[in-house]
């Protein structure tokens, strides 16, 4: 590394994306961030920046972000206050993928490279780079003395669809990596002829899958500083050595993205500093092992709308110490062998059926209590659970006592009613609506299984492909069906360890980060915390010194922490959320009013009573920290950000809480009910 900790860049990140915070707020939080040794800021504008002539309808000329920032003595503001503190301002501006706040606009819809999604702009059509070039010539106007400019292009999911990008594919040698290379390099032609020393940033993701060869042919190295970008934690850090031997030879400089909130689920309130720090971390050992790459400075990120991962810290270790070797077997269709084990974990009993009589032996079992819960678990073609297995099985499932549990091998490939063995069909997987819930657990596509979506949520075990452990000789079959138990018992134990969101497939996933209508997610105040313990890690690692974790503060001293009052009504709001929906979820509420009791009004004041006083508890408690925070928001933030936050989190619980209070109320003054009406 040619660059001592002391004197690397330390860049933060404000995606102006979701809530956009008030001038007077941002001034103060740059000089609290400038007190924590960061020396730049990187502005993403979006649709807050004030695009005037044919580009005023997508930014805050007109409004189109809703909380009317900023204008353009703002932005200008903005910047001379980073220079004045002794910080370097950058601007980012996206100039081909995550284009949604241009392209959702009628004016640009025809520069989408597909007319469904507004994300991406299409590089072949002439008037995509006029956009682009009037974008950046605006930016910079504000800024005409800028050292650095960020030009976005990442995640540019789409290309080569639109039939002007078909046509250019046709060209001799032409590649999607080289359409993808021309629009980058004329974006950075364009830059550089209006402020010629400028060095121009961009995103790397796009860059790495390409080979060497063509990146050398577009001279990329010359054109752009890539900032790696990588947020996961240690134990999930996925960046190769040969990645980084290929960046030392096209690269003389390379940036670091890391990530102070926004990384960690989809719709978090929170952002935990010892996730983020551990992001840091991770990448503090890679630049160490990696010292020939120059690292000349570390952009820490913070999403307005969030990137997630399949696991956590501790799912991955639960997940991880339970890979399984799968014996070698040849693959036979026939099922008529599987029998089904039906258990009772509250009585102490399991029974088990042959699968043709599971159905009728499950329904005839002794005093079946139909209103337990019924979980059941495919488990995988012809593959008997081991003891630890079973062990682990029978210990998840104490834990939920009110509960029968179906175990059967497999059910993709059945037989007909004639009893003949069909084909195996894809159609015929199991997939969400055969249950009121369904769970999928990945870890065979390419072979048997599919990357496609099939259930409510679906995990991608190791990828979804085959499974590291698994000694299995042919590629059909080189998955482990024990670590699917074993992440499925984990789930049902630690529901808080797999976050989830919506994709319909594992590409989609794995690229997810920001979208433009995604839920807004963690406010800066409240990763303010998380960011001065990341720095501290960048900090702390000059002197040599090892990070101790007591030194990872979700809270900051008062005068270090502007927004304060917001972050502590939301870290409110989560213990009261978790109160909500204990209650709404409980026992007592299942038990003594549950829909069928409310619908026929076969209730008993004296429970209910229990169950209102509690709910009218909660919502109080809910609407007065409603007004708080939706006054301190106002103080920060603009009116929509506001009404998004509040709409997204807490109205939709006093919605539910509100319900219960009603129904409870009406009950607790009825009679008890004599017989269901
Ligand atoms: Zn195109």
């Amino acid at each position: 590394m040619n660059n001592s900790k002391s004197e690397m860049m330390k860049i933060v990140h404000l995606d102006m994306k979701g809530a956009p915070m008030k001038v007077d707020y941002l001034e103060k939080v740059f000089q609290v961030i400038k007190s924590w040794g960061v020396t730049g800021v990187l502005l993403e504008w979006e649709d807050t920046f004030p695009y005037t002539g044919e580009l005023d309808e997508i930014g805050s000329v007109k409004n189109a972000g809703g909380d009317n920032l900023y204008s353009l003595a703002e932005v200008t503001h903005l910047l001379a206050c980073v220079k004045q503190l002794g910080m370097e301002p950058i601007q980012l501006v996206q100039t081909f993928g995550h284009m949604e706040f241009a392209l959702k606009h009628p004016a640009f819809r025809e520069l989408r490279e597909m007319d469904q999604a507004p994300a991406v702009m299409c590089p072949t059509k002439s008037k995509s780079l006029q956009l682009v070039m009037a974008m950046v010539d605006q930016a910079l106007q504000v800024q005409p003395d800028a050292t650095y400019f960020h030009i976005g292009a990442d995640e540019v999911w789409h290309a080569g669809i639109c039939t002007d990008c078909q046509a250019k594919l046709g060209e001799d040698k032409m590649t999607k990596s080289k359409l993808y290379l021309e629009h980058v390099k004329r974006v950075v032609l364009h830059v550089k002829s209006r402020v010629p020393n400028i060095s121009v940033l961009m995103w790397d993701d796009m860059l790495r899958p390409m080979d060497a060869e063509t990146l050398i042919e577009y001279a990329i190295g010359d054109l752009a500083i890539p900032v790696i970008w990588h947020y996961s934690t240690v134990e999930c850090f996925g960046l190769t050595k040969e990645m980084f031997n290929i960046y030392t030879h096209l690269f003389s400089k390379v940036f670091v993205g890391t990530a102070f909130k926004g990384a960690n689920g989809s719709c978090q309130v929170l952002s935990p500093a010892a996730r983020y720090v551990s992001n840091h971390e991770a990448w503090l050992s890679h630049m160490k092992e990696n010292e020939r790459v120059n690292f000349i400075g570390v952009i820490l990120t913070g999403w307005s709308s969030a990137i997630t991962h399949i696991s956590g810290r501790q799912a991955m270790g639960a997940v991880l110490k339970h890979f399984v070797t799968c014996p070698t077997r040849r693959i036979s269709l026939d099922v008529s062998k599987i029998n089904v084990h039906f258990h009772d974990f509250k009585g102490g009993r399991s029974k088990v059926f042959p699968i043709n009589k599971a159905a009728r032996g499950i329904l005839s079992f002794d005093n079946l209590d139909k209103n337990r819960n019924i979980y059941m678990f495919v488990h995988g073609f012809a593959t008997y659970m081991n003891h630890p297995i079973a062990d682990l099985v029978r210990r998840t499932f104490k834990a939920v006592p009110n509960s029968y549990l179906i175990l059967i091998d497999h059910s993709a490939y059945t037989n007909d009613f004639d009893g003949k063995k069909k084909s195996y069909k894809r159609e015929e997987q199991i997939r969400s609506g055969v249950a009121d819930y369904v769970e999928v657990y990945h870890c065979d596509h390419g072979a048997l299984g599919t990357k496609s979506v099939l259930g409510d949520i679906d995990f991608f075990v190791n990828k979804g492909s085959a499974q590291p452990q698994c000694k299995s000789l042919t590629p059909s079959n080189k998955c482990s069906h024990n670590v699917c138990v074993s992440m499925w018992m984990a789930s049902v134990a630690h529901r808080d360890w797999f976050p989830a969101r919506n994709c319909d497939k594992y590409e989609a996933f794995k690229n997810w980060r920001y979208d433009h209508y995604a839920t807004l997610c963690e406010l800066l105040p409240v990763a303010l915390p998380s960011l001065a313990s990341c720095l501290k890690v960048l900090h702390r690692d000059h002197d040599g010194i090892p990070m101790e974790h007591a030194l990872c503060e979700d809270i900051l001293p008062s005068h270090e922490w502007p927004g304060e009052e917001v972050a502590r009504s939301i870290h409110t709001f989560v213990i009261l959320r978790e109160r909500a929906i204990g209650l709404l979820t409980s026992e007592m509420v299942r038990t003594w009013l549950n829909p069928w009791q409310i619908a026929r009004r076969y209730t008993v004041p004296v429970h209910v009573e229990g169950i209102r006083v509690t709910a009218h508890h909660i919502l109080s408690e809910l609407v007065v920290l409603k007004a708080d925070l939706t006054n301190s928001l106002l103080r920060i933030t603009g009116a929509r950000s506001t009404d998004e936050w509040v709409h997204s989190y807490i109205e939709p619980l006093i919605t539910k809480v509100t319900r219960l209070c009603r129904i409870a109320d009406e009950r607790v003054v009825c009679e008890a009910g004599v017989k269901p009406m």
